[in-house]
């Protein structure tokens, strides 16, 4: 029996799309060969590349100003690379810390170049999201970095701030998830676990002028320019991933589309939040205005309580909402392939965890 996967990342895939990649495992579309044997070079990865790279624009509403990369590893690799391409120790690059992924972000560029905090909502605790008018004057830097969703507070910015210097945008954990105008953005990334299909895969968009600032004396597998020049397709790419990742993309244009997914992810998002706040087992400290549609975090009164409702939630067949070691607590994440069934059905859980706490 499948069970109800809440997991922060890797996270869910629908069904189908599993049910498609485990065809193409056993011969892609009727050639007699694995997804997982073909070629990076053959015609068939070059159809699964193109295609990836048509839905993402389109998807995504991209126009010709943007290029599209599709990258080897996570996250991380990004807080790498980024820095390498677009900061010296002649420049600097200005951070939003709104929590741990935007703070590893900020220590990963330090080793390329100068680094400014010019908003953080670390003194209160990340429970939410800087306001513009807190921000330090934001001009002059190399770049600006934030986190559009942080995954592991439970924090969203609903609206992209505007800054003085190009804007880069870590989107691992809400890329497809809502509508967002790429007009505004010089350099938006994510690692493909959450949003896009399994891990091993990351994806940037990047506008072409500020790609032709990036520095190009760096080892070629870290060079945007280079990568772009070579559509994606220098060193062998994460075939697989990028095969389910394409199946995924598929999907997600039949449902409807990315406008789509932000209706129903806000329904989710809702429907949870409710019960959290209407549920007197559970409690939910976040600015309410800030509050991410992707990852609930929340609280129970001991980490006792919520060992005992991870057992209970485990018995009901749903699991991963154990909240990320460095906050503790519960974390829900609603990434487009969780259906809104599911949510329901936890929520069902929640209350029926109530009564029989409160019948004790
Ligand atoms: C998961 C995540 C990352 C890190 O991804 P890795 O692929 O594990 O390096 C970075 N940023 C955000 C916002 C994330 O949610």
């Amino acid at each position: 029996m499948r069970k109800i996967i809440f997991n922060a990342g890797p996270a869910t895939l629908p069904e189908v799309v599993l049910q498609q990649a485990s065809e193409g495992i056993l011969d892609l579309s009727n050639e007699g060969i694995s997804v997982a044997e073909i070629s990076h070079r053959s015609t068939l990865f070059q159809n699964i590349l193109a295609e990836t790279l048509h839905l993402l624009r389109e998807l995504l509403c991209l126009n010709h100003d943007h290029e599209v990369l599709l990258l080897q590893g996570g996250g991380r690799l990004q807080f790498a690379q980024i820095p390498m391409n677009f900061l010296s120790k002649e420049t600097a690059a200005g951070f939003i810390d709104t929590g741990y992924w935007a703070h590893q972000a900020m220590m990963y560029a330090a080793y390329y170049g100068n680094t400014n905090t010019i908003a953080s909502s670390q003194q209160k605790q990340y429970t939410c999201i800087p306001k513009a008018t807190e921000f330090k004057a934001s001009n002059g830097y190399a770049y600006i970095h934030l986190t559009s969703n942080n995954t592991i507070y439970g924090t969203q910015f609903h609206q992209i701030p505007t800054v003085d210097s190009p804007l880069i945008i870590d989107m691992s954990s809400d890329i497809l998830s809502r509508i967002i105008d790429f007009d505004k953005i010089d350099f938006a990334y994510a690692c493909a676990q959450k949003n896009i299909g399994p891990a091993g895969l990351s994806i940037a968009i990047v506008k072409k002028d500020f790609l032709a600032r990036s520095n190009t004396h760096i080892p070629p597998v870290f060079n945007y320019q280079l990568l772009a020049a070579k559509k994606s397709n220098y060193y062998t790419p994460p075939v697989l991933a990028t095969y389910i990742s394409l199946l995924n993309l598929r999907w997600l244009k039949a449902q409807g589309g990315v406008a789509t997914m932000e209706a129903i992810n806000h329904q989710k998002a809702k429907a949870l939040y409710a019960e959290i706040d209407r549920n007197s087992l559970f409690e939910n400290n976040i600015q309410a205005e800030d509050r991410s549609y992707m990852n609930a975090c929340f609280t129970m009164q001991s980490a006792e309580m919520e060992q005992a409702f991870i057992d209970f939630c485990e018995q009901h067949h749903i699991i991963g909402i154990k909240g990320h070691k460095i906050t503790g607590g519960l974390r829900v994440s609603m990434y487009n392939a969780q259906t809104l069934d599911n949510v329901q059905q936890l929520i069902h859980i929640m209350r029926a965890y109530e009564t029989n706490y409160m019948n004790k």
